[in-house]
């Protein structure tokens, strides 16, 4: 439960709004995320609503630069039947580039999302490539 940082008020109102950001000449829409206290009437971000902004607007850009968004990356490790660990291992980025991913919080590498599409493409291709690794 969030509490208003000014009046200690925790008669919270979540809302959204869109907000239109512009991203290398295109125009994206984003549902984002903030709080209205119901008390002394301050609007305000609380922490984890930044981070569910930042998380839109990263997977916003990455549809307009044609890179799988966080649920998509979560759909093709779960359909290439991995672990974050395992997929980690195999298409590198770090122990938990993964689940980084997944929230969000960071965004994939061209050449990561290319290697991912591939893979799930070819299967012969991600074969020889998780068994190169072990
Ligand atoms: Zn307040």
């Amino acid at each position: 439960m969030s509490k208003c940082k000014y009046c200690k008020s925790t008669n919270i109102e979540h809302k959204e709004e869109q907000e239109l950001i512009t991203y290398k000449g295109k125009d994206l829409n984003i549902s984002v995320e903030f709080s209205i206290c119901c008390k002394c009437g301050r609007e305000f971000i609380s922490k984890p609503q930044i981070l569910n902004n930042d998380a839109r607007v990263r997977d916003a850009k990455k549809v307009a630069d044609g890179l799988l968004t966080s649920s998509e990356i979560y759909e093709a490790r779960v359909k290439l039947g991995l672990t974050q660990e395992q997929a980690s291992i195999i298409f590198g980025g770090g122990k938990n580039a993964f689940s980084k991913y997944e929230r969000a919080e960071v965004s994939q590498s061209i050449a990561m999302d290319k290697l991912i599409k591939v893979c799930l493409r070819h299967p012969k291709v991600f074969r020889e490539l998780s068994t190169a690794v072990n």
